[in-house]
């Protein structure tokens, strides 16, 4: 597995180059969408290695509280995942950046990684949120994710965040933006 780690204050961040249901941690965060009902992309992914309780878990959660709205977070065990936890988030759909994007691509990590803390996480995989099919540009959404990252470590429990990054071109932008924010790895 490609990697390249940092540490900084209050623990590690590493980037992965890989797919995240292999990941070995105490959550993975999923980029969801507003039902929880599975899709495309990394949510697919994680249904699939996750198996039909997730949905079931989903479903659940959708009938009781509603949707999720973008920049918010809710947690199901990972069942057949070896995660214990799936952090559901909502990023945002990308229409130009003048439409509170930035805020509401903060506010998914800031959430996934309080939800983390609050169910005893310390080691967590994020994927790219927003960068596929929501279309956020990815150099923007490494480096404000990164910030965010960086900070939380500080903040919470969590001592290790993995991002997981599937394909060539992910892992060479955001390494260049951990490069940037952090130093060589
Ligand atoms: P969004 O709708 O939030 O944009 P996508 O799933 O379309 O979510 O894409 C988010 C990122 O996750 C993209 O960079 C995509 O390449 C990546 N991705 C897709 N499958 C996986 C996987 N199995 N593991 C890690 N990352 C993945």
């Amino acid at each position: 597995m490609v990697r390249a780690c940092w540490n900084l204050d209050g623990g590690a961040l590493c980037l992965m180059q890989g797919d995240i249901t292999t990941a070995r941690v105490d959550a993975v965060v999923n980029a969801a969408n507003s039902s929880l009902a599975g899709g495309g992309g990394v949510d697919g992914a994680i249904h699939r290695a996750a198996g039909p309780q997730l949905l079931e878990a989903c479903q659940k959660i959708v009938a009781a509280r509603g949707t999720l709205p973008p920049g918010q977070a809710v947690t199901t065990p990972g069942f057949d995942m070896p995660a214990r936890h799936v952090i559901h988030t909502v990023g945002p759909i990308w229409h130009g950046g003048d439409s509170g994007e930035p805020e509401t691509l903060r506010s998914a990590w800031v959430e996934s990684l309080r939800e983390a803390d609050a169910h005893d996480a310390v080691t967590v995989a994020f994927p790219a949120i927003s960068t596929g099919v929501y279309g956020y540009p990815a150099d923007q959404a490494a480096a404000l994710a990164l910030e965010i990252a960086a900070e939380s470590l500080k903040a919470t429990r969590v001592e290790k965040i993995y991002v997981y990054l599937h394909g060539e071109t992910s892992w060479q932008t955001w390494l260049a933006e951990a490069t940037k924010q952090f130093g060589e790895p």
